[in-house]
């Protein structure tokens, strides 16, 4: 299967001649890595018009953040619907950084069911703000995860991306073990198979949090996860270009 790559920008780069530097940096890369699939969340005003500018098929687009609502008085806020109409097909939820500004568990369920009413993919992210050796990390992971599949018809089920980001790796200096990833990749498949029976062995699940070229191939290939959610190294056309070439040659 190939490795999906989410390029989270966050909120880089500082113009938009610069965001186009990228995407044309990513695109090159990408067509070079016919093993790595790749979407980019970039800042929702560079959105439309990035994806625009793309003429290929190879990259997908996503939002960093929308609200479930329809429309509304939600100054500042950008909806589903206009993710939608932008040509985009992704849409992360409940990022450990939105969650830090507020975003809750309930938030997260129904922006997930919007986001699939509207035929688009969430990737619903997921991950403890600290961890000890209590084991208390996995009943944060198992919470968010009940919240955000919540109500999720079965079938649709599958259509969901868990993206495992423990906060305490995220803007690091280096990412959690892959040991320790393949352990959370089996407790989130066995999570979900609880809740919703054997489609929980079929998820995706991706990892996040301080991935650079060094480290992608060993998560990917030790850390039992089928993408990885990439903040840093994915702004910058030198790293998101090593990056891509490293899943490749894994
Ligand atoms: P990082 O961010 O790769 O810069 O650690 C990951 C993320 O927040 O998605």
């Amino acid at each position: 299967m190939k490795t999906l790559l989410v390029a989270n920008w966050k909120m880089n780069p500082a113009s938009f001649k610069e965001a186009k530097a990228l995407l044309d940096a990513t695109r090159k890369a990408g067509d070079k890595a016919k093993q790595v699939s790749l979407v980019i969340a970039p800042p929702s005003i560079y959105l439309r018009q990035l994806r625009l500018l793309y003429k290929g098929k190879r990259i997908a687009f996503g939002a960093q953040s929308a609200n479930a609502e329809l429309g509304g008085a939600f100054t500042g806020d950008i909806s589903l619907t206009q993710v939608r109409d932008a040509k985009a097909s992704y849409i992360l939820v409940g990022h450990a950084e939105r969650r830090a500004a507020g975003e809750t568990n309930a938030d997260t369920k129904k922006k997930v069911a919007a986001a699939l009413a509207l035929n688009l993919t969430p990737v619903l992210c997921v991950g403890e703000t600290t961890r000890g050796n209590s084991g208390d990390h996995f009943g944060v992971v198992a919470e968010q995860i009940k919240a955000g599949l919540d109500g999720v018809q079965k079938p649709m089920i599958k259509k969901v991306l868990i993206a495992y980001e423990p906060v305490w790796a995220i803007g690091a200096s280096r990412p959690m073990s892959s040991r320790d990833m393949h352990e959370m990749a089996i407790f989130i498949r066995k999570t979900i198979v609880g809740m919703h029976g054997d489609v929980g062995m079929q998820m995706r699940i991706l990892y996040g949090g301080s991935i650079d070229e060094t480290n992608a191939a060993e998560m990917c290939t030790e850390g039992e996860v089928e993408g990885l959610l990439v903040g840093r190294a994915s702004a910058e056309p030198r790293k998101i270009t090593a990056l891509i070439a490293a899943l490749q040659a894994a």
